[in-house]
């Protein structure tokens, strides 16, 4: 089993099995969370400071693999994306069951001022938004904490953001000095806050400042609108809130996020306005997807503004990402620029996400199905065979 992604507890009990004396734990569990997260090692040998006996009983009985990278596609504009399996894992001792195999994408988006990593918190989603291709997959399962830090400590291997790594030579790297990876978004397959648990188990570890040490001011989870979990978001997690509004009257939003129907526009709302840690310095992103001829009128962009007086917000216009099937279109150009002006006129500064790493599928709400696509197609034309749950997507 591999020590990957553990938190502090559970590494402990890992250091308990093999008999690591009771008064040690602490010392011994400290080294290796500083080995692991701090450098990055992938095997005990380097571990300087750990008495050459510990290593070995270490090594015998664990290790410390990374899910697999499956496929990795790099963008002409930088962006890159890995689909990366998680059955590499081991039965973690957090686990009683199994998990199923699984595979997740992972997106990074370099920025001339800092690298962003999109991370997934569960497999599918069951949510059934009409607009998010993810809404439409049926394997649906909790990612565990481990899997998703290990999805940070993938990215930072590839992208030789560990001491003494190189950085890959292709595509665009983070300059020297820096930190390739330097915040985190909760912008992948899934609804963080219905994996709560396991996403809050991750930030302490993604944000340990003797290991990963990101900032929770750098850590943003994403959600279409959980309202009972927002306040628990705040007080046990403590990251930066995005929420997916996508529309600004109930009828419209009942439609494009189905949640709306248990937890309203202004029940939303309300939680954001109450949002623990909000401030003008600690904004809550409102993430709008822009869909022609649906949300896209300036009097659906002079409501929004109406609508989020008085909460400390930042609004994020995303052009939608079409995918096979879909009965959305993007909307104009200009309908963005017109929307965007309103929006900028009321106070909220360049709102547009530029969307990055369109020639490699890296889209949201449309990762991993492309890539399953194009393996199906790919083995198609290797061999003839082809997986039929996938040509029947
Ligand atoms: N489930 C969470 C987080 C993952 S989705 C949520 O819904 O917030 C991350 C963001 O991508 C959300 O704002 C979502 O609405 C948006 N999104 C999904 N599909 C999209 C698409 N096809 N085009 C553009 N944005 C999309
Ligand atoms: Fe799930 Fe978010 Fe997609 Fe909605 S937008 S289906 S909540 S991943």
């Amino acid at each position: 089993m591999s020590l990957l992604g553990m938190t502090r507890a559970e590494l402990a009990e890992a250091l308990r099995a093999i008999d690591v004396p009771e008064r040690e734990l602490r010392m011994r569990g400290a080294q290796l969370w500083q080995w692991i997260y701090g450098h990055g090692l992938k095997s005990f040998d380097g571990m300087l400071n750990v008495a050459k006996p510990l290593r070995t009983r270490l090594a015998e009985t664990y290790s410390l693999a990374r899910p697999s990278i499956v496929s990795e596609q790099v963008s002409i504009d930088g962006t890159r994306k890995w689909l990366i399996r998680l059955d590499d894992l081991g039965s973690g001792l957090d686990l009683q069951r199994q998990q199923k195999a699984a595979e997740v994408e992972v997106v990074y988006i370099p920025e001339s001022d800092r690298g962003t990593l999109c991370v997934s918190s569960q497999v599918g989603c069951t949510l059934t938004c009409t607009f998010c291709h993810t809404g439409t997959q049926k394997l649906v399962r909790n990612l565990t904490s481990r899997e998703i830090v290990a999805q940070l400590v993938v990215a930072r291997d590839r992208l030789g953001d560990f001491p003494g790594l190189t950085p890959p030579t292709d595509g665009l790297v983070p300059p020297p000095g820096t930190r390739a990876v330097s915040n985190i978004v909760f912008m992948g397959m899934g609804e963080p806050l219905y994996n709560l648990d396991a996403v809050r188990d991750a930030v302490a570890t993604m944000s340990d400042g003797d290991g990963l040490s990101l900032s929770r001011r750098r850590i943003t989870v994403s959600t279409s609108g959980v309202v009972p979990q927002i306040e628990t978001l705040g007080n046990d997690v403590g990251t930066m809130l995005a929420i997916s509004l996508h529309a600004v009257r109930d009828d419209l939003r009942n439609e494009l996020v189905p949640l709306n129907k248990k937890y309203p526009i202004e029940m939303l709302l309300e939680a954001c306005r109450t949002y623990p840690g909000a401030s003008n310095a600690r904004r809550i992103t409102f993430e709008y997807v822009m869909l022609k001829g649906v949300n896209d009128s300036p009097r659906d962009a002079r409501e929004l503004v109406r609508l989020l007086k008085g909460i400390p917000a930042k609004i994020n216009l995303i052009p939608f990402n079409p995918w096979p099937g879909t009965r959305y279109e993007c909307s104009d150009w200009s309908t963005i620029e017109t929307f965007s002006d309103i929006v900028f006129n009321a106070g909220y500064a360049s709102p547009v996400r530029t969307p990055r790493g369109r020639d490699i599928l890296a889209a949201c709400g449309q990762l991993k199905s492309e890539t399953e696509k194009l393996r199906a197609r790919a083995r198609l034309m290797l061999d003839g065979t082809a997986d039929p749950a996938v040509d029947a997507d």
